[in-house]
């Protein structure tokens, strides 16, 4: 096969173009549409618009907005402990993709009904599946054949590339937070909350500011993941637009008691101090479960706890 006749500037513009739409469409539609407005609820947008962006994470392989959305309230709700559906402490491989397929065995139709009533009302969702099961992992595979084949026939193999490229990488985006984003040797924390999360910053650029996931754990509801300046947050950045224009509507914002300079900030202090008095004391079985919230003043910790405590 000749490629040489792909090598054109009108090629090389059609396939950046179609990867960049892609993208962040398909991005959009997990982190914007599944993520923090379906399972956090953290702003509120028209019906047709909710529609328009959630379908981006279904044709991004998603599965049903029900069963995902299930599964991520759930690993809210015991983030690296026992019953977290996809905590790297269970291990690497289990995290990045192995979890997906056994989640029918962990999590019954009861229990997620219990976890997604809100969402059992919306009938346009639960067409789409309302469990675990392979068969509506099978009818999201089969719609995104066929959107794969129409935009193969309408538009052409370097449109069709572009998608393709994209669509991986899109997938595999929120599978890097749920493993990356919990790994110790990973990026860093801003908040001390009792799981393991982590910021990391390719991650972040990488799945549009999901990447800031202990913001997130720390915040779960608010609709702004990035909090510091650096941390870029494309779905943020799109939200507020939304709330700019009068589109996007009861926009949740983080509410930090302290900033995590002035974490850091207590943090340092307490630690020259506590070297200061050379005092060593051993860690008690009691603190022992928070040990990483050893060194920060009781006042934050309560702040984050509170935090930790939001409703999902
Ligand atoms: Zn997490
Ligand atoms: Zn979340």
């Amino acid at each position: 096969m000749d490629f040489s006749a792909w090598n054109t500037p009108t090629t090389w513009v059609t396939f950046a173009a179609w990867f960049c739409v892609s993208y962040v469409y398909l991005a959009i539609g997990i982190t914007g549409g599944y993520h923090r407005l379906l399972t956090h609820k953290s702003y509120k947008v028209p019906n047709w618009l909710r529609y328009f962006i959630v379908s981006g994470g279904y044709f991004a392989l998603m599965g049903a907005p029900i069963s995902w959305v299930a599964v991520h309230r759930l690993h809210h709700q015991k983030s690296d402990q026992p019953g977290d559906p996809h905590s790297p402490r269970d291990g690497f491989e289990h995290a990045l993709y192995k979890w997906m397929f056994d989640m029918e065995k962990r999590q019954s139709v009861e229990e997620i009904r219990k976890q997604v009533p809100d969402l059992l009302e919306d009938k346009v969702l639960c067409m789409l599946g309302t469990d675990h099961s392979a068969k509506q992992a099978q009818l999201c595979l089969w719609v995104n054949i066929v959107a794969r084949v129409i935009i193969l026939l309408a538009f052409g193999p370097v449109a069709f590339t572009a998608n393709l490229i994209a669509s991986v990488l899109v997938f595999w985006s929120p599978q890097f937070v749920n493993t990356f984003c919990h790994l110790p040797s990973w990026g860093y924390r801003n908040y001390e909350v009792r799981d393991d999360s982590r910021n990391v910053p390719w991650v972040g650029l990488m799945a549009m500011g999901e990447g800031w996931h202990n913001n997130h754990h720390a915040f779960p509801k608010s609709a702004r993941h990035g909090i510091r300046w650096f941390e870029f947050d494309a779905t943020w950045m799109m939200i507020s637009f939304f709330e700019k224009i009068g589109l996007a509507t009861d926009v949740i914002r983080p509410t930090p008691t302290l900033s995590p300079e002035e974490i850091a900030a207590a943090k340092a202090a307490k630690a020259a101090r506590a070297v200061k008095e050379a005092v060593v004391a051993p860690v008690s079985a009691a603190t022992a479960e928070s040990a990483e919230l050893v060194n920060v003043p009781t006042e934050a910790v309560e702040a984050v706890k509170e935090k930790e405590l939001v409703e999902i």
